[in-house]
């Protein structure tokens, strides 16, 4: 990983090399009457972290399995064909789907992306570092012309402003599973098809990773209290980062949820019958990591 995280720029981005702290200022405002009003939202290339998509598909009043496939599509994270998902545009049109002509159809649940804009964050985790660091930058596009307002704020506070806060924390966990994977480069190996797939389900199609947890198959393995059951019953966003801890479980061994003492030797009895009835079924002979 570069020293600097502006190393290799190209000379026309936007992107400003210099990296803000949370007590630097900037100078930046946009409001409904500024003159590029929506241009910014004409031609979008957004990824969705899970909580903006809690929050689109709360907004939308929509289960996650319709607002995925009605607005997004997936994309691979890194070359490891890590999922992500994307906000849904057509070539020949690039705009935002949710965007009209008086703003934002969706202002109160924007993704993050949106509201850290005009910053960007840049999340970093050195090699064998426990730690992540941030690094915030400006971006500064030609026809943005928030950065000619008058009015000057710190990160810190735009920050607020903009509530990215509880946006970041909610997806904490999250965050380090891309940083670790990323950082751990091929020492953990490239994840099995399943792997990715269950990523997919625990990040971002929360009913049916809600069903999975309700499952049998869950119930065998995990140790969960009556309490914890019933808050991954009734709370989205207790789902959300409870589907983070158990992928940083199934991917890296952080063992932070209870397994119970007999599920290893169900689990391979099952796997047996599996390999009886059809040796050739590749869920019967998976060696990845352990997820039901
Ligand atoms: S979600 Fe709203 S703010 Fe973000 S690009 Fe779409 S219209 Fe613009
Ligand atoms: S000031 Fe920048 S962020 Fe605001 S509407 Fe204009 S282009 Fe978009």
């Amino acid at each position: 990983m570069p020293d600097s995280p502006f190393e290799n720029l190209p000379h026309n981005s936007p992107l400003q090399p210099v990296k803000l702290e949370l007590d630097d200022n900037i100078q930046f405002r946009c409001h409904k009457d500024i003159g590029c009003f929506n241009e910014c939202c004409k031609k979008i290339d957004i990824s969705l972290t899970p909580y903006d998509i809690l929050c689109l598909q709360r907004q939308l009043d929509l289960n996650s399995s319709q607002f995925l496939s009605e607005y997004t599509v997936p994309f691979e994270m890194d070359k490891d064909g890590l999922p992500g998902v994307k906000i849904k545009t057509t070539a020949e049109n690039p705009a935002c789907p949710f965007l009209q002509k008086d703003g934002c159809s969706v202002y109160e649940a924007r993704p993050t992306v949106c509201r850290y804009y005009a910053l960007g964050l840049m999340s970093m985790r050195k090699e064998n570092s426990p730690t992540d660091e941030n690094a915030y930058f400006l971006v500064k596009e030609e026809h943005c012309l928030g950065h000619n307002e008058e009015r000057t704020i710190s990160v810190s506070d735009y920050r607020e402003e903009q509530g990215v806060d509880k946006y970041d924390e909610i997806n904490r966990d999250w965050r380090q599973i891309i940083l670790k994977k990323r950082s751990a480069g091929p020492t953990i190996g490239k994840p099995s098809e399943r792997s990715l797939k269950f990523f997919f389900l625990c990040s971002y199609n929360f009913d049916s990773f809600r069903i999975f947890t309700q499952s049998e198959n869950f119930s065998e393995v995990y140790d969960l209290t009556p309490e914890e059951i019933e808050k991954l019953n009734t709370d989205d966003v207790a789902l959300l980062q409870f589907g983070s801890r158990l992928l940083k479980q199934v991917l890296f061994g952080e063992m932070t949820i209870a397994i119970k003492d007999d599920a290893m030797l169900k689990r391979v009895q099952r796997r047996r019958e599996q390999i009886q009835a059809d040796p050739d079924d590749p869920n019967a002979n998976y060696n990845g990591p352990e997820m039901v």
